[in-house]
C-alpha cells in the first residue's frame, strides 16, 4: 500500500490518498493531514486519467496551420533554436503550483541558473503572494507558523475570505469535529457572500466586499478601548504597535459598522473573541489575497494576532494554500524573485550561496516581471516567447481579452498532461505527465512533504516536466548543470539548499515522508527572523478599487470542481449541480431589474461581457457572485470582466472584485444545458 501512496493533486490541505489494487481512491489512515479523511473530488481521479490528454508533441509555425505530431527529439531541437536566438529577457516561464517540486526545482535552475533571467512566476501569483508578503513583513519569513494539530485544542475559528467547506473541506471538517466533540467552541465566518461555510458556522457576518481592512481595523480600535491587548506581548514581542494604533483609531465601530454594512455588535464580537477565547484561529483565502487592497487586508488580520498574544498555545493566523504544491513551489523559489530554501534574488548573500552551489557565473539581482507585467511586456513585443507548464491562464487570469491578445502574438509553448483552454493559441504543445505518472514531492498548507508515487505509466509519449527540462538543457549543453538520472537526485540536490534555513529538510528522505519542516509552531519562542528578532506590526490602510457599475461581482471557485476544470470537469460525476455557468443575486436587486431566478442575464463590465443563468442566493445587497473557472465549451469565462489592477505589494491581481451591470436577455440563443 505504501508504494502507492501519494498527495491529493487539488487543494492545498495536502490530504494523503492512495489506490487500492481495484484502482479506487482512498484515504491514507496513516497520514498526519487527513487521518483517512478525503473529499470528493480525487475520488474520480482513475475515471479522467485518460480523458482529452495530450498524447504527442505537437506543433505549428502558425497558429493558422493545423497542429503536426512531431517527436521529441524535433521539439527539443525547435525550442534551442528559440532560446538561443531569442535573449533571456524575450523569454517567459508561467509555472504551476500543481507541479511537483522537482518539477519546480528544475525549471526554476534552468530559468533562473542556466538561462541567467529572472522571467518566471507561478500561478501562486494568483493566489498566494498576498499572504506570503504580509507574512514575511509581519513575522520575517512566510511559513505557516502553526499546523493542523492546532485545531484539535482550539476554542475559537475565524474564517475570513474563505469557503473553506467546499475550497478546503477535510480542514473544515476537522474545525466542525472539534466544534461536535467540545462545548464553547464557536466558528465565525466574515465574507459578503453567504458561502457553505457561512452557513455551517455558529454566526456569520455577511460586510460588504472589499472593506475587511476596515473591519479588522476597528476590532483592533475596539480592543484598544476595552483594555483588551495583551500588553506584555506586545511590548516583549513585537514593534511598531502605536502607529498601527494611531490608524486605527480612524475606525471607531459606528464608523467602521457603517463602512463595512454590519452591526457595530458583529465588530465588538470579532474583538471578545480575540480577547477572551482561550485559542483562537483564523483562516483565509483568496477572499484576503486576490485584492488590490490585499496584502493590506492580511496585515489587519495578523495585527489582531499579534496585539493578542494569539501564536502558538494560544492561537494561530492561518493562511490556507490554494493549490496542492504552492508551498513546494515556495520552498523552491519559483516565483519572479525568489530563490531555493526561501532565498532571494535581491539578496546578494541569497545569490552568492546559489551561484556556488549551482555553479553558474551569476544570478541577476532584479526580480523579473510578473505575470500580469509579462502580458503587458508581449503586447509591447519585448517578451516573444512564452512558455506556460501546468496551468491555464486563457481561463485563469484577469482582464482575459488583453491575455488572450497577448497569447495570439508570442510564440507559445504549452507543456501540460491535458488539452486546455491555452493549446488553442499554442504553436508547440508539449506532454507532460501527470500526479500517479511520475515520482517527487508536494507540500501541504501546514508544511507536511508527501511523496507522491507512481501506480500507472505516462500516457502516450508524455514525461515528466522536470525530465522534459532537463534533456532540453543537455542538448543545449547544460549536461553539467542538469546530471540528473532520477527524481530522487533533484530532491537530495534540493535539500541541501535547505540546510540551516528555516525550511530546513536537510536530514529527510523519500523513505522518511510523510514528515513536516519545523517544528508544529515555527515561532516556538517568539523569536522572528525580522533582524530584531520581534515580530512587526504595519499600518493596514484601506482603499477600495474605482469600478463602475451597479453591482460589485466577487468571484470564486466551485464546489467539485478544481482551478479551470482541466481535470474535474471531464468527471461527470463532478459537473452534476455546477453547469451550466451561473450567477449568484440577491431575489430583490434582480426582481428590481425584472430578472427571475433562471432567467439568462449578460453581466457587462467596461472589460467585456458574458452571459449567466440567474440563481438566487442570500447575497449582500449590491453584489453578485459567478465562479471562476468555466472553460470556453461552457460559454465565455467571468474573468473577461476582471480588471487585471494588482496589489501593489505583493502583485496579485484584485481577482475578486469588478464592477458590472446585469441585463436581463429576452429571448437567448442557446440552450443552456445542465442540471444546476
Ligand atoms: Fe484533496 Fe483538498 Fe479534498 Fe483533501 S480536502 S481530498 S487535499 S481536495
Amino acid at each position: 500500500m505504501r508504494d502507492t501512496t501519494f498527495q491529493c493533486p487539488y487543494c492545498g490541505v495536502g490530504c494523503g490518498l492512495y489506490i487500492d489494487e481495484k484502482g479506487r481512491v482512498k484515504g491514507d489512515f496513516e497520514h498526519p493531514a487527513n487521518r483517512g479523511d478525503l473529499c470528493k473530488k480525487p475520488l474520480y481521479l482513475p475515471k479522467v486519467y485518460d480523458r482529452g490528454r495530450v498524447e504527442k508533441p505537437m506543433y505549428r509555425k502558425d497558429r493558422s496551420d493545423p497542429f503536426r505530431e512531431i517527436s521529441w527529439e524535433e521539439a527539443y531541437t525547435i525550442l534551442k533554436e528559440k532560446l538561443t536566438k531569442l535573449s533571456p529577457e524575450e523569454t517567459y516561464f508561467y509555472i504551476s503550483g500543481q507541479l511537483l517540486t522537482e518539477d519546480s526545482y528544475t525549471i526554476n535552475k534552468f530559468v533562473k541558473g542556466f538561462l541567467r533571467t529572472n522571467n518566471i512566476d507561478a500561478n501562486s501569483r494568483l493566489c498566494m503572494t498576498t499572504a506570503v508578503t504580509a507574512y514575511k513583513l509581519a513575522f520575517g519569513s512566510d511559513g505557516v507558523p502553526c499546523t493542523y494539530e492546532d485545531i484539535d485544542d482550539a476554542d475559537a475559528f475565524l474564517f475570513i475570505g474563505s469557503n473553506a467547506s467546499i475550497t478546503h473541506p477535510v480542514l473544515f471538517k476537522r474545525v466542525l469535529k472539534r466544534r461536535r466533540e467540545t462545548e464553547h467552541v464557536v466558528v465565525v465566518t466574515v465574507d459578503p457572500v453567504e458561502t457553505e461555510t457561512a452557513r455551517k458556522s455558529d454566526l456569520f457576518i455577511q460586510l460588504r466586499a472589499g472593506t475587511d481592512t476596515v473591519f479588522l481595523n476597528s476590532v483592533l480600535y475596539v480592543l484598544q478601548e476595552e483594555g483588551w491587548l495583551d500588553l506584555y506581548f506586545i511590548d516583549k514581542y513585537t514593534e511598531g504597535f502605536e502607529r498601527v494604533l494611531e490608524y486605527a483609531r480612524k475606525f471607531p465601530p459606528e464608523t467602521a459598522a457603517s463602512i463595512c454594512d454590519v452591526k457595530v455588535e458583529d465588530i465588538f464580537l470579532i474583538a471578545k473573541l480575540f480577547a477572551h477565547s482561550e485559542k483562537l484561529i483564523s483562516f483565509w483565502c483568496q477572499g484576503l489575497n486576490q485584492s488590490a487592497n490585499g496584502t493590506m487586508k492580511n496585515l489587519a488580520l495578523l495585527n489582531l494576532h499579534l496585539a493578542t498574544g494569539r501564536l502558538n498555545g494560544r492561537g494561530c493566523p492561518f493562511s490556507l494554500t490554494g493549490q496542492p504544491n504552492a508551498m513546494g513551489g515556495r520552498e523552491v523559489g519559483y516565483l519572479s524573485n525568489g530563490l531555493p530554501g526561501y532565498r532571494d534574488v535581491r539578496n546578494e548573500e541569497d545569490r552568492e550561496f546559489m551561484e556556488k552551489f549551482w555553479g553558474v557565473e551569476k544570478i541577476e539581482p532584479e526580480p523579473g516581471p510578473t505575470i500580469t507585467e509579462a502580458i503587458d511586456l508581449i503586447l509591447e513585443d519585448r517578451i516573444k516567447l512564452l512558455w506556460v507548464v501546468g496551468t491555464n491562464p486563457a481561463v485563469s487570469m484577469p482582464e482575459l481579452s488583453k491575455v488572450r491578445e497577448a497569447l495570439d502574438k508570442v510564440f507559445l509553448v504549452v507543456q501540460d498532461p491535458y488539452w486546455n483552454d491555452t493549446c488553442e493559441f499554442a504553436n508547440l504543445i508539449l506532454p507532460s505527465a501527470q500526479l500517479g505518472e511520475k515520482k517527487g514531492v508536494m507540500t501541504g498548507s501546514d508544511r507536511t512533504l508527501t511523496l507522491c508515487s507512481p501506480f500507472r505509466e505516462p500516457y502516450g509519449e508524455s514525461k515528466p516536466d522536470w525530465l522534459i527540462f532537463t534533456e532540453l538543457a543537455r542538448s543545449m549543453g547544460g549536461g553539467r548543470l542538469f546530471p540528473y538520472m532520477s527524481p530522487e537526485d533533484i530532491f537530495n540536490e534540493f535539500k541541501r539548499t535547505t540546510e540551516g534555513r528555516l525550511c530546513d529538510i536537510s536530514d529527510l528522505s523519500y523513505d522518511k515522508l510523510p514528515a513536516r519542516w519545523g517544528d508544529r509552531w515555527l515561532y516556538g519562542e517568539f523569536s522572528f527572523p525580522t533582524g530584531s528578532g520581534r515580530a512587526r506590526f504595519h499600518e493596514a490602510k484601506f482603499e477600495l478599487p474605482n469600478e463602475e457599475g451597479l453591482f460589485v461581482l466577487i468571484t470564486g471557485r466551485l464546489k467539485n470542481q478544481w482551478h479551470t476544470m482541466t481535470r474535474t470537469g471531464k468527471s461527470p460525476e463532478l459537473l452534476k449541480g455546477e453547469v451550466p455557468p451561473y450567477v449568484v443575486m440577491n431575489p430583490d436587486d434582480a426582481r428590481e431589474l425584472g430578472i427571475e431566478e433562471w432567467d439568462v442575464v449578460n453581466l457587462i463590465s467596461k472589460r467585456g461581457e458574458v452571459e449567466r443563468l440567474v440563481k438566487f442566493g442570500n447575497m449582500k445587497r449590491g453584489h453578485i457572485f459567478a465562479p471562476f473557472g468555466y472553460p470556453k465549451e461552457f460559454g465565455e469565462q467571468t474573468n473577461l470582466l476582471i480588471s487585471d489592477r494588482t496589489d501593489p505589494l505583493s502583485k496579485e491581481p484584485d481577482l475578486k472584485y469588478a464592477g458590472v451591470n446585469v441585463v436581463k436577455v429576452e429571448n437567448p440563443d442557446r440552450v443552456w444545458k445542465g442540471d444546476l
